[in-house]
């Protein structure tokens, strides 16, 4: 990928959308570990509405990692998947407590030690909670990424190495939260605003369909997607992690453990 495409994305991105925040509310590193688990497959607005009282209830790990997993399942129930979800929440509660002191490893490889945490949640958690260069790949930006052109590839850990080799990692976290601003505003999966979008004259699938037809294999895959899923809501995708890249290949080994997060 071009570098000066992904940067002209980002510095449009930022003058129409200016800095944006994590979606997830959270007062610490942990809290958005558990929010970012909630809202795999679930809305941002429904996990805050749960978490709000969840992290009134149970604040820090220590007091998940003892709480009943019938109370947490019954918190959580609104989060869909609430059997799967609780499992992973106390395992990884379980775990910071029994191997971390009670606090969040501070590392892409530590984090990764935790039952539940993919390489997706991970990036959450490292780019806005502990101020480390993290680029999460959700939904919308593998989506974006194949529509615009800053990948070809539909892996998510291929499309997070590709990005950020070719950006700066402090613009990482905040390069994803515009890349999903824009997906849930201007360009849904079911009904792309094209004629209005502010990155239409750089946009491949733009470029492609005025001119020779849908050139990248990508664009074409990710067009097709997106008229499958006409109704899917724009939420959160999975955490998959199959190969690793730099700098997400140097990861490789610590491989994915669930599809979890945001
Ligand atoms: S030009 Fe169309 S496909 Fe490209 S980002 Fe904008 S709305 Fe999406």
């Amino acid at each position: 990928m071009e570098s000066a495409l992904a940067k002209q994305v980002y510095d449009k991105l930022l003058s129409v959308y200016g800095p944006q925040k994590c979606f997830l509310e959270h007062m610490t590193p942990f809290q958005l570990l558990v929010a970012t688990i909630l809202s795999a497959q679930c809305t941002d607005k429904r996990v805050n509405m749960v978490t709000r009282d969840l992290f009134k209830r149970w604040p820090d790990a220590e007091s998940f990692a003892n709480c009943g997993r019938e109370e947490l399942e019954q918190a959580i129930f609104t989060c869909g998947f609430y059997r799967a979800k609780a499992d992973h929440i106390l395992k990884a509660a379980k775990a910071i407590v029994e191997q971390f002191h009670g606090e969040l490893p501070g590392t892409m490889e530590g984090l990764l030690k935790l039952p539940g945490v993919g390489r997706k949640t991970a990036n959450v958690v490292l780019g806005d909670a502990l101020g480390q260069p993290g680029f999460p790949v959700d939904t919308h930006v593998r989506r974006l990424s194949a529509l615009i052109g800053l990948s070809d590839s539909s892996d998510p850990e291929v499309i997070e190495s590709d990005i950020c080799a070719v950006m700066p990692p402090e613009t990482w976290a905040q390069f994803s939260h515009l890349l999903i601003v824009h997906g849930r505003t201007r360009c849904p999966a079911n009904r792309p605003d094209c004629p209005g979008c502010e990155l239409a004259k750089i946009c491949r699938h733009t470029k492609a369909g005025k001119s020779a037809g849908m050139k990248s294999s990508a664009a074409k895959k990710t067009v097709r997607s997106s008229a499958k899923k006409a109704s899917s809501k724009s939420a959160v995708g999975k955490n998959v992690v199959k190969k690793a890249a730099s700098p997400a290949r140097s990861a490789k080994k610590t491989s994915s453990k669930s599809g979890t997060g945001s």
